[in-house]
């Protein structure tokens, strides 16, 4: 199977299923909680212990897609890997993955990414629009380059992903930014820069932090040794989160936005 049934916080939100077209992501975020899923999250050893260094794309994605997509489906993708990852420069596994959805629309398409190579799909990402209720969740962590730096070196830098939102708004497709997760930033410059650039409510989640988290996936342990090292642990501590959550949703809905997070807010992406 290729899509996999929802559980946990992904099916709070709404989705019916989850679309993983790789193992192992090659963005290799320091904070990522996917390799502490280890098996749980599908990945095998190779994967948790070298997270980031290589990935491997699931082989005839699209043609199993198709055997398995019905009508009713609210699908997000993906919980486990960002479908534009750098190595799917090379593979092109999402023009036919995107095309399998077009023959057979689910009733939501949710895709998740950080990577500025959605824009090469532009064009089918439109066609697949008119089919079903397809939404765009753009990752954004900071406006801090500094910090961006520390914590996510191969992801784009803040100017040029809201660059990326401003072009996919422009061309018609819905996108939301999915501050995910919130790293040391100025809350308010933030605010104001993603609702200029989508226009739209605005999604957030914390550093996950296992007092408020106790089990599963939880943020790696790279992340923590450089807040540690570089000050910034309150950014994983629940009432210093909520402070920041306050903050942003104060001066977003200033601006005539929503800003909320949990389930709730994921859930808005779910909407038919
Ligand atoms: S882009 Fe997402 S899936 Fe990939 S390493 Fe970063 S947080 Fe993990």
């Amino acid at each position: 199977m290729i899509l996999t049934p929802t559980s946990g916080f992904i099916k709070e939100a709404g989705f019916t299923h989850s679309l993983t077209p790789a193992r192992n992501c090659t963005f290799g975020c320091t904070y990522c909680y996917v390799p502490t899923m280890r098996i749980y999250g599908g990945l095998r050893r190779e994967d948790w212990e070298r997270w980031g260094q290589f990935t491997t794309f699931k082989p005839d994605a699209a043609n199993r897609l198709t055997k398995e997509l019905r009508p009713n489906q609210v699908i997000y993708c993906s919980p486990l890997t960002d479908p534009y990852q750098p190595a799917e420069k090379d593979a092109e596994a999402m023009p036919g993955i995107l095309e399998a959805l077009i023959l057979n629309p689910p009733r939501v398409f949710a895709i998740q990414t950080r990577g500025r190579l959605i824009l090469r799909d532009i064009p089918i990402l439109l066609r697949l629009a008119a089919r079903t209720r397809l939404r765009v969740s753009f990752s954004v962590t900071t406006n801090r380059n500094d910090v961006r730096k520390l914590y996510e070196p191969h992801c784009a830098p803040f100017e040029e992903r809201l660059s990326v939102i401003r072009q996919l708004r422009s061309a018609g497709i819905e996108v939301h930014a999915t501050l995910a997760p919130i790293l040391p930033c100025d809350p308010e410059e933030l605010a104001d820069a993603l609702v200029e650039a989508t226009q739209n409510d605005v999604i957030g989640d914390g550093l996950h932090h296992r007092s408020t988290k106790r089990y599963g996936a939880t943020t790696r342990d790279a992340a923590f040794k450089i807040s540690d090292h570089q000050g910034y642990s309150q950014w994983h501590q629940p009432a210093f989160q909520n402070e920041i959550y306050l903050r942003l949703k104060e001066r977003i809905e200033g601006l005539g936005k929503r800003f909320g997070t949990g389930p709730e807010a994921f859930g808005w992406l779910a909407q038919p």
